[in-house]
């Protein structure tokens, strides 16, 4: 029997890839696109991410006081360099980055290789060539301790590459190369990435600077409606998730009440403005068991990528960044959003997130600004490794959590704007953590104010959230 609907199953699967190959023939591959309207789920670039750097950061000095102090000790100033004829030159314009010595101090210190090194007669400081010390810092390969070498700039990032043809990253990758890929590797060397490379990202961005939350001048006495028709509208809104012409209708034909489908559409943004500061800077009370995942949304015709992250014991969404791109700012940004609401970041703080480079580069730009914590990945579908087996039921709340968005979001039919867009995110966060009863909880709210929860019915909860944001924004323009 068993074989049978296999065998079914196995001629419907054949016989649809026909049909789609058949409508690909006959209409093109346009259109079809447009049947199956999802991005495409592009694999992001199979990106390596290598260790953290060695980062060195030093104290800057003074030459002339550090001449003087020599001078004092030893009886006899210190001598600027005599170089021999044969010995390699040191151009004019390099300077110690850390004490400001002159070329004449600074000796060539590895040599006629390509990779230059200086070495500083007056502060021993050995340091690269084309490598940054205006962070008071030097970048080292963590396999060799050479200095890295920048060299290439992009949008949001600098890349530096360790140059050493000795480094033992480098030559333990050359020699696991199999002699087929070695032949390509000596025709196309650019092809392959070998040697240690470190991005270091440059965005105006300050982590956890939780900034004073901007407070909105929202008057919901403005609103030409009670605020139990204000209640209803959000309820049927965000925790239904009706589509605004069908809140419309409904208010109309089952509540007798007459709004339009864009005074919906305003009452949402109205609200979710107000709630906005509250919900983000609410002292939630956070596990160090926290997950992150992106699904995708449409504004403005262009998809857009949610950047969820929820702790997965308390179920609470700690962010809910919209980007228009899939990239290492919005992780940043998504973990940032995540860390700023610890008082204090746990020490075995986990966090949890696909196989995308984009989260082991955001670990490292946060581990440059001193905040650490570990990610772990959990890669592919199936369970065939020990640790996607261990933390797939952590992916999988948060899994869940996208398929509830994507549910409810199919009703608004994407946004017409990035600002509704993060409004409407804005309000599915606080249904999320603060009116959703949650089956693993016991059907309890993830974060109970019992102010809230004590309210009979859901629009007088909705009232009461948005009468505690409220005051929350007064408080804080008072202050
Ligand atoms: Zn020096
Ligand atoms: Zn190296």
């Amino acid at each position: 029997m068993s074989n049978i609907i296999t065998l079914l199953c196995l001629y419907i699967q054949i016989q649809s890839k026909i049909i789609i190959y058949l409508m690909w023939t006959v209409i093109g591959k346009y259109p079809l696109k447009n049947l199956y309207d999802e991005p495409v789920r592009k694999e992001y670039r199979k990106l390596q991410v290598d260790a953290m750097p060695v980062v060195e950061t030093f104290e800057k000095l003074n030459y002339t006081e550090l001449l003087k102090e020599y001078l004092t000790k030893h009886g006899k100033p210190l001598k600027p360099i005599n170089r021999h004829k044969s010995s390699l030159p040191v151009a004019n314009n390099i300077v110690c980055p850390k004490c400001g010595a002159p070329h004449s101090y600074i000796y060539r210190n590895n040599g006629k290789s390509k990779n230059v090194q200086y070495l500083c007669k007056v502060c021993e400081f050995v340091f690269g060539d084309k490598t940054d010390y205006f962070k008071n810092a030097a970048i080292r390969c963590p396999h060799c301790n050479k200095v890295l070498e920048r060299i290439k700039e992009r949008k949001h990032f600098y890349i530096f590459k360790c140059k050493n043809n000795n480094c033992s990253f480098y030559l333990s990758n050359l020699r696991n190369l199999t002699p087929q890929e070695r032949e390509q590797y000596d025709a196309n060397p650019q092809d392959f990435k070998l040697h240690y490379i470190y991005r270091e990202f440059t965005i105006d961005f300050k982590p956890l600077s939780k900034e004073t939350p901007v407070m909105p001048n929202v008057d919901l006495s403005k609103i030409h409606s009670s605020p139990h028709v204000l209640g209803l509208v959000l309820s049927y809104y965000v925790n239904y998730g009706m589509s605004s012409r069908l809140v419309q209708s409904i208010m109309r034909d089952i509540h007798g009440v007459k709004i339009s489908h864009q005074s919906v559409i305003n009452y949402a943004n109205a609200a979710a403005t107000l709630l906005k500061p509250f919900v983000d800077n609410y002292d939630y009370p956070l596990t160090n068991s926290i997950c992150g995942d992106e699904t995708y949304i449409k504004v403005n015709g262009k998809w857009h990528y949610v950047f969820f992250v929820i702790d997965t014991v308390k179920k609470i969404i700690t962010s809910h960044h919209v980007s228009p791109n899939r990239d290492t700012v919005a992780a940043i940004k998504a973990i940032d959003d995540t860390l700023s609401k610890y008082k204090q970041i746990p020490e075995n703080l986990n966090l949890v997130f696909d196989g995308n480079p984009i989260y082991l580069l955001a670990q490292h730009y946060f581990a440059r600004h001193g905040i650490y914590f570990d990610v772990t990945q959990v890669i592919g579908l199936t369970n065939d490794d020990p640790v996607s087996e261990a933390y797939r039921p952590l992916k999988q709340v948060v899994e869940r959590l996208n398929r509830t968005l994507r549910r409810y979001y199919r009703t608004t039919n994407g946004f017409s704007a990035f600002n509704n867009c993060q409004n409407y995110l804005t309000l599915f966060t606080t249904w999320y953590n603060f009116l959703r009863p949650h089956k693993t909880l016991k059907y309890q709210v993830p974060v109970d104010i019992h102010e809230v929860t004590k309210l009979p019915n859901m629009p007088a909860r909705w009232i009461e959230m948005l009468n505690m944001a409220q005051e929350y924004i007064l408080k804080h323009q008072a202050a």
